[in-house]
Formats: structure tokens, C-alpha cells, sequence
């Protein structure tokens, strides 16, 4: 599905772009951005997601605006269609920052984002796929995390005129995961961060390592140190793999507008858009 990753990040890379050039905010654009990915079959977000054991999708979000650290997250949604519009609502309009399951759908509705049911998210291909991965559970045991296994969570990074950059993760999890389980991407440090003072960095991968390294925030911490995006992505790379043998990707921005792409998986689809140029690809190793 190269094709199909290469189209889907161009496609939400022009979305926020345009909010961009309008003058409108890093939050505003990586939201449309991620609401587009969700949107997309293709990816591991919103419709077209991971199913877990029970054949469900349980999707988690969260969105962070690095000018105020204000940040919103959803976790085992199962009736939101896009996620990243509630934790939106969650980052403007509540003292909280976190909701989850029942209680996240019921924010969203009263903040004016549609549910839906669980069966318009599903397709068939997951339902394929799950009872492909379950059959060859029950013969011989499968290795849940290995780096071949698709991670396709999607994440959108930007900064807007005024300086200020901001993070969004969105994503339905891995194949086959028990019900409730929640992954990195949603949790503030490790699968999203923004902070203009350092970072906005978004990741992918075997959540569970990523998350016990608070990758996100271990990543944006280099960059305020000093460091380079680039060689900070690409050093969040390399630590994950060392210290827990993990998998997965990363983008990172910093407020000056120097970017970092890198992972440790086969492949990872990226769009990047600046003033000066436009690049997208499906590889990106090495610094
Ligand atoms: N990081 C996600 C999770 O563990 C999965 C992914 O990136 O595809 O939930």
C-alpha cells in the first residue's frame, strides 16, 4: 500500500498547508491534517483502523499547542470518526486534559463532534486481516510487535506565522490488542509533544516500549538542549532500539523550522512542506 501511504500524507500535508498560508494557526492545520488522515482508509487511524481482539475499533488522540502547552487527549474512543476533532475540543473548551471511553464520547457530543457507531469504522480488510493474524495465533503463535507488522498511525507536526508550533497523534493501536489497552500515541511525552521552547514531535510504533521512554518528550528535551531535529529524531531512533530493542518512527519540528524524519521500521511515509519546498517519501533512514 505504498501508493496508497505516498497520496494519503500528500493529501493531509496540502490540507494543512492551506490553513497555513491563510495565516491560521499550527493547531488549526495539523488538526485538519490529522482529521484527513482519519478519514483515510488507508492508515490506522479513525475508519479503516487495527481492530482489537474482540474485533473492535478503540481509538486513541491527542493534540498539544507548544505556545501554551495546552493539550487534549482521547483514549478508547469507539464512536468518534475523528478523534483529533474531540481532543481539539477537549485542549479549548475543558479544564481537563484527558478523557476516556464512555466519557470522551459524551464530551464530544455536547462539544458539537458527531458519534457514530463502531461498525462504520470497521472494513473489511481489518475484519480480514484480524482473522488472518487470530488463525495464525491459535497454530503456531505470532510475535505481535514485530517491526514487519504494519504501524500506521498517523501524526502531523507544523508552525504557523506567529511562530508557534504544535503536535497531533492519532490512532487505532495495534492489531489485535485487548480491549482497553491504550498505546503511547495518546499520552503527553510519548507518542505527542509540543512545546515552542523545545519541540512538537509526533511517533509511531510499538507503543509500549515508546511509551516507557517518554520518547516524545525525551526527544524535545534534546532538541532544547541544542540539538539539531534531525539528529534528535534519528538519536530517539537509536535509543529506542538500544535500551528496549523497540520499533517505530518519529517526526520533530522546532520553532525555527529545522525538521527531523527517521525510523527504525522498513518504511514510514512522510510529507514535508516549506516556504522554500515540498518533499514526500516513504524511507528516510539515516541522518
Ligand atoms: N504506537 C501505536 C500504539 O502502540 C501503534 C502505531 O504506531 O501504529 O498504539
Amino acid at each position: 500500500m505504498v501508493e496508497a501511504h505516498l497520496r494519503g500524507v500528500r493529501k493531509a500535508l496540502a490540507a494543512g498547508w492551506s490553513v497555513l498560508e491563510r495565516g491560521g494557526s499550527a493547531l488549526d492545520a495539523i488538526e485538519e491534517s490529522v482529521a484527513l488522515m482519519e478519514d483515510d482508509d488507508t492508515f490506522d487511524a479513525g475508519r479503516g483502523s487495527f481492530l482489537n481482539r474482540d474485533g473492535k475499533v478503540q481509538l486513541d488522540a491527542l493534540i498539544m499547542d507548544g505556545a501554551t502547552l495546552q493539550a487534549g487527549g482521547v483514549g478508547c474512543v469507539e464512536r468518534l470518526r475523528n478523534p483529533v476533532r474531540a481532543a481539539r475540543k477537549i485542549l479549548s473548551e475543558s479544564p481537563h486534559v484527558y478523557f476516556v471511553g464512555a466519557g470522551a464520547e459524551q464530551f464530544a457530543a455536547e462539544h458539537g463532534v458527531p458519534l457514530c457507531r463502531n461498525e462504520d469504522l470497521i472494513i473489511a480488510r481489518e475484519v480480514e486481516r484480524l482473522r488472518e493474524y487470530q488463525r495464525e495465533e491459535a497454530g503456531h503463535g505470532n510475535e505481535l510487535f514485530a517491526p514487519t507488522i504494519s504501524h500506521d498511525t498517523v501524526g502531523a507536526v507544523a508552525l504557523d506565522r506567529q511562530g508557534n508550533i504544535a503536535a497531533a497523534t492519532s490512532t487505532g493501536g495495534t492489531l489485535n490488542k485487548a480491549p482497553g489497552r491504550l498505546g503511547d500515541s495518546s499520552l503527553i511525552g510519548c507518542g505527542c509533544y509540543a512545546d515552542n521552547l523545545s519541540a512538537a514531535a509526533s511517533t509511531t510504533g510499538w507503543g509500549e516500549p515508546i511509551m516507557k521512554l517518554v520518547l516524545a518528550k525525551w526527544t524535545a528535551d534534546r532538541v532544547a538542549a541544542g540539538n539539531l531535529p534531525e539528529w534528535a529524531a534519528q538519536e530517539a531512533m537509536n535509543y529506542l532500539k538500544q535500551r528496549l530493542n523497540g520499533h517505530g518512527g518519529i517526526i520533530v519540528l522546532n520553532a525555527q523550522g529545522q525538521i527531523g524524519i527517521a525510523h527504525n521500521t522498513p518504511r514510514m511515509a512522510w510529507a514535508c512542506k516549506t516556504i522554500k519546498k515540498e518533499e514526500a517519501g516513504i524511507e528516510r533512514n539515516g541522518v
